[in-house]
Order: C-alpha cells, then structure tokens, then sequence
C-alpha cells in the first residue's frame, strides 16, 4: 500500500483552483513512491513551491522588510535522517535545497546567507520569489502599519485568494516520512525562523508515524507539538485521536490556532486543524479520497 496526504495550510481554501494543485503535488509524488521515499516527498512540495498560490516558493509572504525568506525541512522516519533550510532566500525551490544537504552533508540545518551559499555551490540558480501580488498586499500592510492600524492581510495566506505552508506525509509500504515548506508569516522579523525547520516543532517522523503542522510557529516549537503527536501513536492512540489531544493541548497552552496532519505505520491518517480552512489531499495507492475532510475542532476551542 502507498499512501500520501497533501496540506495546503491554514485559511487556504478548498476551492478547485487549490484542491487541483494539492492533487497534482501528490500524484506526482505517487511516480515516486515506490522507488525512493524522500525524492517522492521532494516532488510533492516542489508542485506546490512551484506555484505562485500557496505560501512557499515564488509567491510566499513578505516579511517586513518586504523580503521572502523561506523554510522547508525533510525527515525520513526510516533512516532517521532530517535535514532542514531555515531563512533562505532567493532559490525556486527551498526542499530541493534540504534534500541536497541531506545527501551531501552530515549537517542537518543551515540558514540565512550560509543556505544561500549551499545553495549556489550545490547549482541552485538566483530567483524572485516575490510575486506582485504579495508586494501589493505587503505594501498596504505597511501603510496600515505607518498609520498606527493593524494590517487586516491574512497572516497565513497574505492575499484573500492565496494559501498557506504546505505539507505531506508518505507511507510507502516500508516506512514514512515527512516533509513541509513555508514563507513563514506576514510581517514576520528579517531571519525569523518557524516550526517548519524544528524536528519536534512542526515536523517529525519516526517507524511510528510522520507529522507536518501549519500554524504560528513558535507555538509549536514551544510545545513540541509535532513530537506530542508522535508520543500519543506510540503510547497506542490512533492518528486522529492523537492531532485532536495535540491541537486542544496547543489550543490550552498557546491559545493559538493551528493544523495537524499525522500518518502511522499502518497507514491511518489523523488531521485535524481549529482556523478557517485547513485543505488535505489524501490519495490511497494513487487514487484521491474524494470524501475525506479533516475535522474541525474550531467550535469547540476558545482561543486568544
Ligand atoms: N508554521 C509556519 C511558520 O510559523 C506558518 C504557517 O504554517 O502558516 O513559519
């Protein structure tokens, strides 16, 4: 059995336009599955990098300097191997830039200039990743910013019709993984890193399971939530029961909003989020699970 689930993040719609992409992005890792696990993940989040509607890649969200700058990491539960690229900039394509450090070196993290450097000398050519859209809404969250208002652009998304981080689980027969890339958040500070990048945070796999989060980041560093959910599938709890205790926990210990995405070793998938939108794609030996929708524990947790 191989088996993929595809996140758009959070307060990204579920309108064809995205939910076509988000198929796309799995089906093309469905090529790959059978034959290397990691390279499947990396073609997964290179469609969705690739396209200027989600928050990763050419069209992520400016931080405040009006810069993109961009996280992504990759875990293989099976080798136990990670690698991860915090605060690049410049690159089309941020998890091919992970997967590389994952083969070519015995360093598990770079950032800033370093992973623009990796980048260059590894082949990755300079690119925009600054779509005008972003710049225009950028540039009206900063004249709210002078005028002393909060700048009412979605946090996640930026733009009204635009998504968010994105994220996949795999499970190949053998093993799982998991693998995840994000603008980060609006307005963020120049050289904030997320969860995307921290084993634990907002990403995780084990023989146990395969996690990927969207949501304010620092709370899921903060309170290990992705680890959290892979203690829960250990301890014996199924994947769905496991995000909803970890999404109340983080809804009691950050009041913050948030989207879970899990896999186990036996394929069952949990997902769950407490915001607007949270969009999955789940496709089962290359056939996409029309039905499935992750549960909504929005009404039932009171946040910040
Ligand atoms: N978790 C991401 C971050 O904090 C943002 C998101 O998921 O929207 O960088």
């Amino acid at each position: 059995m191989e088996i993929i689930a595809v996140h758009g993040g959070l307060d990204t719609s579920r309108d064809r336009q995205f939910m076509e992409v988000l198929e796309e992005a799995a089906q093309q890792g469905y090529k790959l599955l059978a034959t290397d696990r990691v390279q499947a993940m990396e073609a997964v989040i290179r469609v969705l990098e690739d396209s200027p509607k989600f928050n990763c890649g050419y069209g992520s969200i400016l931080n405040l300097d009006g810069e993109v700058e961009m996280d992504a990491a990759i875990v293989d539960g099976v080798t136990n191997r990670f690698a991860a690229i915090a605060a690049i900039r410049l690159v089309n394509n941020p998890i091919s830039v992970a997967r590389r450090l994952m083969e070519k070196t015995e360093q598990v993290i770079v950032a800033g200039d370093g992973a623009v450097k990796f980048a260059r000398q590894q082949g990755f050519p300079e690119a925009n990743c600054v779509s005008e859209e972003q710049l225009d809404a950028w540039q009206k969250a900063k004249e709210s910013l002078a005028r002393g208002e909060t700048p009412t652009q979605n946090l996640f998304t930026g733009l009204e019709y635009h998504a968010d981080t994105v994220g996949c689980v795999v499970w190949d027969g053998k093993g799982l993984g998991a693998a995840s890339s994000t603008g980060g958040f609006s307005l963020k500070m120049p050289g904030r890193v997320g969860d995307t990048p921290c084993l634990g945070g907002g990403i995780f796999a084990s023989p146990t399971s395969a996690t990927v989060c969207t949501g304010v980041g620092e709370a899921f560093i903060e309170t290990l939530t992705a680890k959290y959910v892979d203690e829960q599938i250990v301890s014996g709890l199924h994947p769905q029961q496991a995000v909803e205790f970890a999404l109340r926990r983080l809804a009691d210990l950050k009041g913050t909003e948030g989207g879970i995405l899990t896999m186990d070793a036996e394929g069952r998938i949990g997902s769950a989020f407490n915001a607007g939108r949270f969009p999955v794609v789940f496709l089962v030996n290359g056939k996409v699970q029309k039905d499935f929708k992750p549960v909504n524990l929005k009404p039932e947790l009171t946040l910040n």
